[in-house]
């Protein structure tokens, strides 16, 4: 970031211009109601900025994977009647993103008002970062905020593409972020733990074999260790598995073992038979599984072996639950992790969670304002974490991405 030549918001005219922000509204929904309002609150000190400046503001962002057509289960509609709210004033809303209906209701806005322009994924031609599709996007304002810090590592045409044609910097969120994380990445006090836990191990291993440069204890919990005790040949039953990731996670080991970094894996779980909520738990004995369980959760004597460390380290990152914690039976690990984190902030240590899971479970266990950083991006402060430098950053600095 720092090598990058990028504009921050209060550097850009934008009295009484038309402003296109980006946001990340990728918020939690149940039966149409937004179940958690971090990121929309997140964005509320950049959009005050722009009202104040009689700014004409219109809104991008996404919401879950609609693959490119319209599915009403993502419209951001529900979104902009909270924005309303938070805002304490009207925040129009557009049922498309581009064509005539975005441009009518951008149109219509008067210094000092907010439009939300429907979910850009409707459209394919967002993720493909699409010129045509982005150039629609450009037209419905003269500066462009980047205040998206959970898709900033995207390069697609609301984040990347729309940066060829028009002026922008970045909003207070993003500047906020880049400032914290790139202060404790570069300047981290050890020791530097890193916990990583979730579902997804394809997305999660160049993140985990970068970090492995950065860091002196990872530890690994989650539906990704079961692919890390795989293969070690360790028995998982029928826990989650990239079987076609084994090889790359045997390197990562024979990595963390090269360059000395401890790395733990769940010494017991909590297993069931049925993935259901009110399944028979039962805890493990070692690290094996039974051939017909499933690990749904890292068990207790993992939860003291990760605590112990989380609490001994003077900087910890945490991204990813350490089981399926929306089912409550489930979620005892990760509550557990966000009290070490909690625990280990109050003496001292420099903490940061990211990732919309982990900060869910932050804000379950009451505990977010007791950490030193919740970053709004978890796949961004990952990659930054990795040294990569991000391509919503990259277009704004006016560089090909
Ligand atoms: P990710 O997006 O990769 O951070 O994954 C988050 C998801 O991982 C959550 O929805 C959790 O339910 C899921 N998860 C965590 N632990 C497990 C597990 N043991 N088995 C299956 N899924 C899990």
């Amino acid at each position: 970031m720092t090598a990058l030549k990028i504009r921050r918001l209060q550097d850009l005219d934008v009295r009484g211009k038309r402003v296109l922000a980006r946001v990340d509204y990728n918020v939690p929904m149940k039966d149409g109601k937004v179940t958690d309002l971090t990121r929309v609150r997140g964005t509320l000190k950049t959009l005050q900025y722009l009202i104040a400046q009689g700014a004409r503001v219109s809104l991008i962002a996404h919401l879950g994977r609609p693959k490119g057509k319209p599915e009403p289960k993502y419209s951001l509609k529900p979104v902009a009647a909270e924005l309303s709210k938070l805002l304490a004033q009207p925040v129009a809303f557009a049922s498309d993103c581009v064509g005539p209906e975005a441009d009518k209701v951008v149109a219509a806005l008067k210094p000092g008002q907010v439009a939300l322009l429907e979910n850009l994924r409707y459209h394919a031609e967002e993720e493909k970062n699409d010129p045509v599709f982005a150039k629609a996007l450009a037209k419905h304002g003269e500066v462009f905020v980047q205040e998206a810090f959970g898709a900033i590592h995207r390069a697609h045409a609301s984040t990347a593409g729309v940066c060829a044609y028009l002026p922008g910097g970045i909003g207070f969120l993003v500047q906020k972020e880049l400032e914290f994380l790139d202060k404790t990445i570069n300047n981290a006090a050890r020791p530097f733990v890193a916990v990583i836990g979730g579902a997804k191990v394809s997305d999660k291993l160049g993140v985990l074999s970068k970090l492995l440069e950065k860091v002196d204890g990872l530890l690994i919990g989650g539906g990704m260790a079961y692919t890390f005790l795989s293969c070690q040949k360790i028995s998982i039953g029928k826990s989650l598995l990239e079987a076609e990731k084994v090889d790359e996670a045997q390197r990562i080991i024979a990595q963390a073992y090269d360059r000395k970094v401890g790395c733990l894996f769940p010494a017991d779980h909590v297993v069931v038979k049925e993935l259901k909520p009110d399944a028979k738990a039962l805890v493990t004995e070692s690290m094996a599984i039974a051939p017909d369980m499933i690990g749904v959760d890292i068990g207790p004597r993992t939860i003291e072996i990760f605590s112990d460390e989380i609490k001994k380290a003077k900087t910890v990152f945490w991204n990813g639950p350490m089981g399926i914690f929306e089912m409550d039976a489930f979620a005892k690990g990760t509550l557990a992790v966000a009290q070490a984190m909690a625990e280990a902030t109050a003496q001292g240590a420099v903490t940061i969670v990211g990732g919309g899971d982990s900060l869910a479970a932050l804000a379950k266990a009451g505990l977010s304002d007791r950490v030193s950083h919740c970053s709004t991006g978890g796949g961004a402060s990952l990659e930054l974490l990795e040294g990569k430098v991000l391509p919503g950053l990259a277009a704004l600095a006016g560089q090909k991405v």
